[in-house]
């Protein structure tokens, strides 16, 4: 059978190389580092930094198509695969548009969706006219790199416009206007190769200190509101000539949905998916950077997932002794604060 390669080790790697294994591939994970929760689970590991291209080349030698599971991949890692003649599945110009918030932004205000107000800053001078463009509150994030709500922060006076500065440590930022949200929503959408677009039910989600704590489905939106999710997240997709599964953030106003970021990967929001519908994101994900069809991603429950971050750990005596709590452990040996370790998925409807 084919080979599919993952660049990425974390969890999202891991359940996707479950999902592939589970249709007869085998998976290969390109990840720098050594113990990372996915090479548990393929069946074979590339442990080697991103730059390496002898690796690389060995690599895109050992599969048939390469997908990835986080976004902060080289581009330069993708033009080397490529080289290799190895199609490498979500494209590379998905990636670079959302591996900067920037770009990513320009690329969704062209598509006339609604974004936060943004603007470039990468000194003072910059800081201070975005401030008198876009208004206070806002918050400063680093264009690359940013997860969990890191390398991000809270303008609310502009007295704390020099201490948001120097939290950037010298990277370029944008600064956004603060949307004020009723609440945040997300859409997981899919598109394969022939260009079927199919995506999950919008799931709603609660973030506590910047880091995804649940996702609830059904999400409270409307029907006007949840056909709207659905069709801008298809746009976003036929526009990227996506191949994979996407995850769009949104928040929900009253005026209508402002799309927060993109992410060109399977997403902690679509976890829910593993209990809550027969063809889950993973296994679509894989569906579709194989070429096959996709698979019928209808929600037959209603789910919550909660992710288990850091010191959650303590509690999972408590969470396996219920008995329909159903559990997805990472494997990863050591707890820190602000961790994900796993989630658990719990049917509140079926
Ligand atoms: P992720 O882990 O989802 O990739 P991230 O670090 O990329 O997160 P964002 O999604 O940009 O960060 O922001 C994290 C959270 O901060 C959002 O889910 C939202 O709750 C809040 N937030 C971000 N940008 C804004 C904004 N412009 N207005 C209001 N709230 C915001
Ligand atoms: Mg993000
Ligand atoms: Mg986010």
């Amino acid at each position: 059978g084919a080979t599919i390669g993952i660049l990425g080790g974390g969890q999202l790697g891991r359940m996707l190389s479950v999902a592939a294994s589970r249709l007869g591939f085998k998976t290969c994970v390109f990840e720098p580092g050594g113990d990372c929760p996915a090479s548990h689970v393929s069946n074979y590991h590339f442990q080697a930094e991103y730059e390496d291209e002898d690796a690389l080349r060995r690599f895109a030698a050992a599969v048939d198509v390469v997908t990835y599971e986080f976004e902060n991949i080289p581009t330069s890692a993708l033009d080397v695969l490529d080289s290799f003649g190895k199609p490498v599945r979500p494209g590379r110009n998905a990636l670079r548009i959302s591996q900067d918030r920037l770009t990513e932004k320009a690329f969704l205000s062209e598509l006339g969706l609604a974004t936060a107000p943004f603007a470039a800053v990468d000194d003072e001078i910059d800081l201070a006219e975005a401030i008198a463009e876009i208004g206070l509150p806002a918050i400063l994030k680093t264009r690359r790199f940013g997860y969990d709500g890191k390398g991000q922060a809270r303008i609310m006076t502009p007295e704390d416009a020099d201490q948001a500065l120097a939290d950037m440590g010298g990277q370029p930022a944008i600064l956004e206007g603060f949307v004020t949200f009723s609440h945040e929503v997300s859409v997981i959408g899919a598109r394969n190769a022939a260009g079927d677009v199919a995506c999950f039910d919008p799931g709603e989600n609660v973030h506590e200190g910047g880091i995804l704590r649940t996702t609830t489905v059904p999400a409270r939106l409307s029907a006007a509101q949840r056909t709207d999710a659905v069709l801008l997240t298809g746009r976003i997709l036929n526009k990227l000539d996506y191949v994979g599964v996407m995850g769009v953030e949104l928040f929900v106003t009253g005026t209508g949905l402002i799309v927060n970021e993109i992410a060109p990967r399977v997403h902690n929001s679509g976890h829910w998916t593993q209990q809550g519908c027969a063809i889950d994101q993973f296994e679509q994900h894989i569906r579709a950077v194989a070429g096959w069809p996709l698979g019928d991603g209808s929600r037959y429950a209603d789910v919550v997932m909660e992710n288990l971050i850091g010191d959650d750990m303590a509690r999972l005596a408590q969470i396996a002794a219920e008995p329909a709590a159903s559990i997805h452990l990472y494997g990863k040996s050591d707890v820190k604060p602000g961790r994900k370790m796993g989630h658990v998925n719990r049917i509140t409807r079926g």
